[in-house]
């Protein structure tokens, strides 16, 4: 089986270059942080926050969340377009904190990667949910906090939102440090992983290295 972990911040680069790398394989991608914003939405469409564990458990019983065919299914629901604000990225954040989302989604996750060759992006891929030797490539991507937020603002920019750079690169920060610093499986290198900080690179270069690494012919 082929299966590649990339993990990383919000911003470094993970699922567009995911995306291609998939394409260029022939490979499922399956965006794991499209999964945990699904199950914001949902919270939030209910009403239910993430101060409140036992009600969000209960209301996730019964909620089907699924990426197939490059989508982000929510009870049937194709929620492509509704998932991708930044404020649904910051409660994606707090939900993601709590076991039994983890738990949920995270068994989810690892029963895909046990079935097809596939291509998984998020924070604890290479840590939790193909641990060891289950992916047969890691990567860790990183760039700096600042040129995150000016490839963030850039995206939003040409989207014609009215975006504000200081606000993106605070509310970048303030992620990373949830992510990192949350109990459950935070965000954070595996020991067996390639970090890769794509800061000064291009996507076409950061896709040629991690080809390159895959079929054997980089380090
Ligand atoms: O990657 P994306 O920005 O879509 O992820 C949204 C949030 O989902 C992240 O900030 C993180 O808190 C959470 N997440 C996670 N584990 C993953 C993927 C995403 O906790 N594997």
């Amino acid at each position: 089986m082929l299966r590649i972990a990339i993990d990383g911040p919000g911003g470094a680069g993970k699922s567009t270059i995911a995306k291609l790398l998939a394409k260029e394989l022939g490979i499922d991608y399956i965006d794991t942080g499209a999964m945990y914003r699904a199950a914001a939405l949902k919270m939030t469409r209910l009403g239910i926050p993430a101060e409140d564990p036992e009600a969000v458990e209960e209301a996730l019983a019964t909620t089907l969340i699924d990426f197939d065919k490059g989508s982000i299914w929510l009870d049937g629901e194709e929620v492509n377009e509704a998932i991708r604000t930044p404020e649904m990225g910051g409660l994606a954040s707090a939900y993601s904190a709590l076991g039994c989302v983890r738990t949920k989604l995270g068994e989810r996750q690892k029963e895909m990667g046990q079935t097809k060759d596939c291509i998984m992006d998020g924070r604890d891929i290479g840590t939790n949910v193909l641990p060891d030797a289950d992916a047969e490539f890691k990567f860790y991507l990183t760039a700096s906090a600042e040129e995150r937020a000016r490839r963030r603002y850039k995206e939003l920019v040409e989207k014609g939102q009215d975006v504000n750079y200081e606000k993106i690169l605070a509310d970048i920060n303030e992620r990373d440090y949830n992510d990192m610093h949350r109990e459950l499986n935070p965000l954070c290198k595996a020991d067996d992983a390639i970090e890769v900080d794509t800061t000064a690179m291009t996507i076409d270069e950061v896709i040629a290295y991690l080809t390159g690494v895959i079929k054997g012919n980089a380090q």
